[in-house]
C-alpha cells in the first residue's frame, strides 16, 4: 500500500465532518509530500525539534498540530508554527502557552487533552480540572479552547476504549453545554491507526493516523 493510497483511503472511508490528522513523526520529509501530493493538508508531530524543521522545509500551505508532550523550555520551537496544540495536558503547560500569547499578542489554538486510562504515567487532565479552567477561560486570553484530545488505554479489549471515547464524548458534550460563550469549543480528537474505526461512533472531529498511512515508526 503506498502512502497516497492510504490518504485516498481515508478520505474515502471517513465521514464528512472528521478530518484527518496525518501523523508523521519519525517520517522523513519525502514521506509528508508523498501525502501532501495526494491532497493532504493537515499534518501531526510530536517531538519539537522535527515539528520545527518539517514546519520550515516543507509547503506552507500545511496545518501544522503539534500532539506530543510539549515542555515549557521548548515553546518557541512550537508555538509560532503550530495551527493547533492538541497536546495541552496539565496546567502548568496551559499557564505557559497562555502567557506566551499573551506576549505576543496572539490567541494560541489549543485542545485540553484529557487523561484517559489506568496507566497512571499518562499525561492528561482530570474531568474537575478542565472543569475549572473553563470556568475561568476569561483567565486565558492568550489562547482560544477549541476542544478536547484524549487516547483511549492501549487495550485490545474494545469494551475498555469504548468507555474511554464515551467518556470523552460525554464530557465534551457537557462542556459545549455548560459554556455557550465558548463558541469555538467544537473539536473532539479521538482515534488513531489501531482503534479510530471504534472511534467513529463518537463522532469525533479529528482523527489523528501515523502508522496506516506512513507504516511502522523507526526509533
Ligand atoms: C503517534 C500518535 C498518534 C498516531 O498513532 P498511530 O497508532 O501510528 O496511528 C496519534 N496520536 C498521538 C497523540 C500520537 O502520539
Amino acid at each position: 500500500m503506498s502512502i497516497a493510497s492510504e490518504i485516498k483511503r481515508f478520505n474515502t472511508e471517513l465521514p464528512q465532518g472528521v478530518k484527518l490528522v496525518a501523523v508523521s513523526k519519525f517520517h522523513p520529509a519525502e514521506a509528508v509530500l508523498e501525502a501532501y501530493n495526494a491532497g493532504q493538508r493537515i499534518f501531526g508531530e510530536s517531538r519539537p525539534q522535527e515539528f520545527a524543521a518539517k514546519c520550515k522545509a516543507l509547503p506552507n500551505d500545511i496545518e501544522w498540530h503539534f500532539i506530543g508532550h510539549l515542555q515549557t523550555n521548548k515553546l518557541k520551537m512550537v508555538l509560532p508554527y503550530a495551527s493547533l496544540v492538541q497536546s495541552v495536558d496539565s496546567p502548568h503547560l496551559l499557564d505557559a502557552i497562555n502567557a506566551w500569547g499573551l506576549k505576543e499578542g496572539r490567541q494560541v489554538n489549543i485542545l485540553l487533552e484529557l487523561h484517559l486510562g489506568a496507566e497512571e504515567t499518562k499525561q492528561g487532565f482530570t474531568s474537575d480540572e478542565i472543569e475549572d479552567v473553563l470556568s475561568n477561560s476569561g483567565k486565558y486570553a492568550g489562547v482560544c479552547f477549541r476542544g478536547l484530545m484524549g487516547m483511549a488505554t492501549n487495550t485490545d479489549d474494545e469494551d475498555v476504549i469504548k468507555a474511554d471515547f464515551q467518556r470523552i464524548a460525554d464530557l465534551h458534550k457537557k462542556l459545549r453545554n455548560e459554556h455557550p460563550e465558548l463558541t469555538c469549543f467544537t473539536e473532539l480528537s479521538i482515534g488513531m491507526s489501531d482503534d479510530y474505526r471504534i472511534a467513529l461512533n463518537y463522532a469525533p472531529t479529528y482523527v489523528r493516523i501515523g502508522t496506516a498511512i506512513f507504516g511502522p515508526r523507526v526509533y
